[in-house]
Parts: structure tokens; sequence; C-alpha cells
């Protein structure tokens, strides 16, 4: 099965998709944990990229249509995969169908978590991920059994550079002017699946489970 999720930033995607990709046994693709991983070993490309997502900005279309094209095309994505964070623009969209098509790959769904924007603030903000593992918690909505640590794997947690004030505000702008107009793109493909994402982490993996199945 091939899907993508979306949702602004902090609408529990990264956490859903953890858990998805588990459940249905399919790779996850995420541009931001790409990007991150980039940083960390000093390439050119995470360098470049590093510019922008620290100010909460869009890393350039062409960096990002370039990675996901190469991703798309490892071995371990052809018993399916889920994208996440990726298209973020309706260019972006429009590059990914031509890759599907040149690719033979179809789109089976669009998960869509939706969040009203007044959430959005306190849950980025609050938000820890595990250096190690990727696991995102919540100090308040969802704190690690131990403080600062991971429950899954035990690894430090950590506070995401783009998760301050200032660029989760440019973020939520990105997201609204740029993002959103992909909701009507999918919808008019007929493959777009809305779901509650204010609701219990439990609750809102059935509900896709249930949209997807
Ligand atoms: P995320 O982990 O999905 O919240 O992404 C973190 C940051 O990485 C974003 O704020 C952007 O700066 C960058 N990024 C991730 N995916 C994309 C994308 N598809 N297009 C442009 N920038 C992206």
């Amino acid at each position: 099965m091939n899907l993508l999720i979306m949702g602004p930033p902090g609408a529990g995607k990264g956490t859903q998709a953890e858990r998805l990709v588990k459940e249905l046994k399919i790779t996850h693709i995420s541009t931001g944990d790409m990007f991150r991983a980039a940083i960390a070993n000093g390439t050119e490309m995470g360098l470049k990229a590093k510019e922008y997502m620290d100010k909460g900005e869009l890393v350039p279309d062409e960096v990002v249509i370039g990675m996901v094209k190469d991703r798309l095309q490892e071995d371990d994505c052809k018993n399916g995969f889920l994208l996440d964070g990726f298209p973020r623009t309706v260019e972006q969209a429009k590059a990914l169908d031509e890759l599907l098509n040149e690719l033979n790959i179809k789109l089976d769904g669009v998960i869509n978590i939706e969040v009203p924007m007044e959430k959005l603030m306190e849950r980025l903000t609050g938000r820890r991920v595990c250096k190690e593992c990727g696991a995102s918690y919540h100090v308040v909505f969802n704190p690690p059994k131990v403080e600062g640590k991971c429950n899954a794997c035990g690894g430090e947690l950590y506070q995401r550079s783009d998760d301050n004030e200032e660029s989760v505000s440019t973020r939520l702008k990105s997201y609204m002017d740029k993002t959103q107009p992909l909701i009507d793109y999918y919808k008019e493909k007929g493959i777009l699946k809305n779901i509650n994402g204010d609701q219990e982490i439990d609750k809102v993996l059935q509900d896709i489970l249930t949209a997807v199945k």
C-alpha cells in the first residue's frame, strides 16, 4: 500500500506515521527526518537545508523533489511506503504525480489529519523527540515514563531547533499558504481521507486504519 500523510505541523503526522508503518509493514519516508539526518551527517545538502529549516521556511522544491525521487527508487519502497512531509506545495504534488507515473506506482490514499489551528502551537513547543529512534513525545500530552528518556529505546530526548514560537509561527503560516491547497488537489482525485487528529493517539490510529483498509 502506498500512502501519503499530511496535516499542519503538530497534527501528529510523525507519531501516527511511526505506528502506521509498523501496522502496515511499509516504509516510512519522512523528508524532515531525511534533512535532519543530512544535517547530522554534515552533508552539503544538510547544510543548505538547515538554513531554511531553522527559520521554519520550506527547503527549495528542487532539493526536496530530487531527494524523494532517489528515495522512492530504493528497494525497501517496493512493498509500499508512507510519505510524510512531502509534498508540501502544489508544485511538489505535481512533481510527485509525474514521478509516480514514471515509476508506474499508484498512490492508494492521502491521510489528512485535522487539528484546530489554536492547538498546534502548544503541541509543537511542548514536543520532545528521541535522538536515537526519532519517537515523539509531549511534555504534557504524551510524557515519557522517565523524564528526558525515550520509552522505546532509552535514548535522550531533545527539542527540535525549529520547535520554538518564532519558527512555529512561520511554519504554520507556510502550511496555510502553501500546503493547505493540496487538500483540494487530492480531494479532486478522490483519494483524500480526512481524520480527526484531536483525539487520543490510539483512536487516531484506529480511524486511519479503518479509512485506508
Ligand atoms: P518536518 O519534520 O516534516 O516538520 O519538516 C521540518 C522542516 O524540514 C520543514 O519546516 C522544512 O524546512 C523542511 N522540509 C521537510 N519536508 C519538506 C518539503 N517537502 N518541502 C520543503 N521543505 C521541507
